[in-house]
């Protein structure tokens, strides 16, 4: 017999532990009951939530570091956007791409097809169409695999999409929740998948996929030179290594000869 100290312990924890059920049940109500209004439910986020979240989200990235909207760099950047926008698998998103204002060398997918790349790998490239091209590819692929929308399910929790559903939550909040997972990784298979992919929207757009090899060359590079950054900007798993010998490999694969690197 525990003593009486122990046992309302022991109460208090199995109340605590059915708390999570009770969430989820009710999100497995409040999922139904979109389902039957609606008609619409096989993911907890609706496409059109998805959008606006990521707008909202972007919006809050931009105020946090600025906006380069230098002509040149725009119309290239929204040139090439354009071509891998077309290339791009469905569901059909409304793609934005834009510039950070940040010397940065990096790149970020917000659910929903807001794409930034920032002014300092547009800088590190040289302005080079084809490893731009790759970029905004890998970019554009997190969005139509979905793997940015499904991060944001999976982190947000039960709560907030709830709140998020029934726009109890404030949306400042959230954005600004979004905001900070855009610069994270999303794990070995989403990258190498959007390596992959962000290769073939480059070719079917009309550009050398095998740039891909030479940007995840530069990547190595700048980790060497800039060891601290690079830990924070592309600590990747995969590691850069293993995205080169992806890559090769996924090039031999299609056949494909390219300027940067011929099998
Ligand atoms: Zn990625």
């Amino acid at each position: 017999m525990l003593p009486r100290r122990c046992k309302r312990q022991q109460e208090a924890l199995i109340v605590n532990s059915c708390r999570p059920y009770r969430r989820k049940w009710t999100l497995v109500v409040a999922l139904t009951a979109l389902t039957l209004v609606c008609g619409c439910q096989s993911r907890l986020i609706s496409k059109d939530q998805e959008i606006q979240l990521g707008q909202d989200a972007g919006d809050d990235f931009e105020r946090k570091y600025g906006r380069d909207r230098d002509p040149n760099r725009s119309a290239l950047v929204k040139s090439i956007g354009a071509n891998i926008e077309r290339a791009a698998e469905p569901p059909d998103y409304p793609y934005d791409f834009r510039i950070v204002a940040s010397n940065q060398p990096n790149a970020a997918a917000f659910p929903g097809g807001r794409i930034y790349i920032f002014r300092g790998m547009i800088k590190e490239l040289d302005g080079n169409r084809d490893q731009i091209a790759w970029i905004l590819g890998h970019e554009t692929a997190h969005v139509a695999r979905q793997h940015a929308v499904r991060r944001i399910e999976r982190q947000l929790g039960y709560d907030a999409i709830i709140a998020l559903i029934f726009k109890k939550e404030s949306a400042a909040r959230i954005a600004s929740t979004v905001g900070s997972l855009v610069l994270l990784d999303y794990g070995r298979d989403n990258e190498f998948e959007a390596d992959r992919m962000g290769m073939l929207y480059a070719h079917n757009a009309g550009y050398d996929p095998t740039a891909a090899v030479a940007v995840l060359k530069l990547f190595q590079e700048i980790q060497r030179r800039e060891p601290n950054d690079f830990e924070i900007m592309f600590a990747t798993h995969p590691g850069n290594k293993d995205r080169i010998n992806h890559a090769r490999g996924y090039i031999e694969k299609m056949g494909w000869n390219g300027a940067y690197y011929t099998p």
